[in-house]
């Protein structure tokens, strides 16, 4: 055989092969199959959408969509029926603050130990155990909101999760998050050793506009940066605080990003960390305890969101006493003046601030409750809400036609105890049930 020959046959053996793959692709092979149909009856459902529950529901699902939501009647024939007639039905809960790499840093300590004794490998595999309890505690979405020092690693989370490798809820991620050099830990070891940060230290206009590249390019959906530390209270009773970044290096990093398409998530406490980051044109306030009634009339006024992580302020504030402890107080009182002056509220835990294994999530919809959200309100805090922040309106937070199935159940009524959501006995995300625990 000559070489020409031989070369022509290889070629032909490729294209033969190449044939044969394609018309097994994965693509096809699933249009060939139907979609599942699945009807989910509802005891009582709360939408997300409607002011009262509606009874007896049927809420049909068509692989990974909701067609069709209707008060009462019958599931057509040939499809797999889950009874939930005994328990409430709602939208799958969404936090907006999380921290799956993360497993609690009450003291300094706990935080250096995961930076410098665990691998970002080890770490990772926690952070997929951390996706599954989010989910089975019946969190569909999450967004978290930076790696503490584990770089893009979220990255890596998401996509498996995405790609159905690791349960999971559906994901967006802040990669890194900033602040300027010395600004965050690991702070405090001998300049002789090279120690990790548990974010990007960004200096400079310059030095923003190419780390939200940089970040961007890993897969940031978000750009997180810290606006501001060290909190001390007035005489005024006003928190105040130290601003990290220059109002110029704020906003190059708010114009980067919104160039690029993507969103700001803004760590701030103090009035004058929440104020710097208002003026930097930030779309989300983490934390915000320091609010004042000006300032929420700003934030109002702007279309900011407001994302007051009150469960990891509470679970922190014993262990470090002082301030902390006064500044939930404060965070109550700014809770209240933002509920009546219309702040949209949406919901953010800080997992991971707290050891995922020990606090639901859920904590969180207890507390808006016991601040003054009525039960309903604290519902849409965490499912509607939240699903607007992330700029996923048209697919979750509420129970429709043409939304992700993402549905959870709980056996009692959340609107005579509110308690009940953190007690999730059914969890689908996408029409695949993840937990049925619902008493027949
Ligand atoms: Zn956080």
């Amino acid at each position: 055989m000559t070489r020409r020959t031989k070369l022509a046959k290889l070629m032909g053996i490729a294209v033969a092969l190449m044939l044969a793959i394609c018309s097994v692709s994965p693509a096809q092979e699933k249009d060939k199959v139907p979609a599942k149909k699945i009807a989910i009856r509802a005891g009582r459902l709360i939408d997300g959408r409607s002011d009262t529950p509606i009874p007896n529901a049927v809420i049909l699902i068509e692989g990974d969509k909701i067609v069709s939501v209707t008060a009462g009647g019958t599931p057509p024939a040939g499809t797999e029926v889950i009874d939930l007639s005994k328990a409430t039905v709602l939208p799958g809960f969404i936090d907006v603050h999380t921290h799956v790499l993360l497993n609690g840093d009450i003291t300094a300590a706990d935080y250096d130990e995961q930076l410098l004794k665990e691998s970002i490998p080890y770490r990772a595999i926690l952070a997929a155990r951390n996706a599954r309890i989010a989910l089975e505690n019946g969190f569909t979405s999450i967004r978290d909101v930076e790696t503490e020092g584990a770089m893009y690693a979220d990255v890596d989370v998401k996509t498996a999760i995405a790609k159905g490798e690791v349960p999971g809820p559906r994901m967006q991620v802040a990669t890194r998050a900033m602040a300027p050099t010395g600004m965050y830990p690991l702070l405090g070891y001998s300049w002789e050793l090279k120690v990790p940060t548990g974010v990007q230290s960004v200096d400079g206009v310059e030095g923003a506009r190419k780390a939200v590249r940089e970040q961007v390019m890993y897969g940031a959906d978000w750009i997180k940066y810290y606006s501001d530390r060290r909190y001390h209270f007035g005489d005024d009773g006003v928190l105040y605080s130290m601003v990290n970044f220059t109002d110029e290096e704020a906003k190059a990093i708010v114009d980067e990003t919104h160039r690029l398409g993507k969103k700001v998530a803004a760590h701030c406490i103090g009035s004058d960390g929440i104020a710097a980051a208002l003026r930097a044109g930030v779309d989300t306030i983490e934390h915000g305890d320091g609010f004042t009634d000006a300032l929420l009339d700003e934030a109002v006024k702007k279309g900011v969101y407001w994302v007051p992580t009150i469960t990891v302020g509470a679970y922190v504030a014993p262990g470090r006493g002082g301030n902390w402890i006064k500044m939930v107080d404060l965070e109550k009182t700014a809770f209240q003046k933002g509920l009546k002056k219309n702040v949209k509220i949406a919901l953010g835990t800080d997992a991971g601030g707290f050891d995922w294994k020990e606090l639901n999530e859920a904590e969180e919809f207890v507390y808006y409750a016991n601040y003054g959200m009525t039960p309903m309100q604290a519902i849409r805090a965490g499912t509607v809400v939240p699903a607007e922040l992330l700029g996923w309106g048209d697919k979750v937070g509420v129970i429709e036609p043409g939304k992700w199935a993402d549905i959870v159940a709980v056996s009692g009524d959340p609107l005579q105890d509110i308690t009940e959501l953190k007690r999730v006995k059914f969890v689908m995300k996408g029409g695949i049930v993840y937990k049925n625990e619902v008493p027949r």
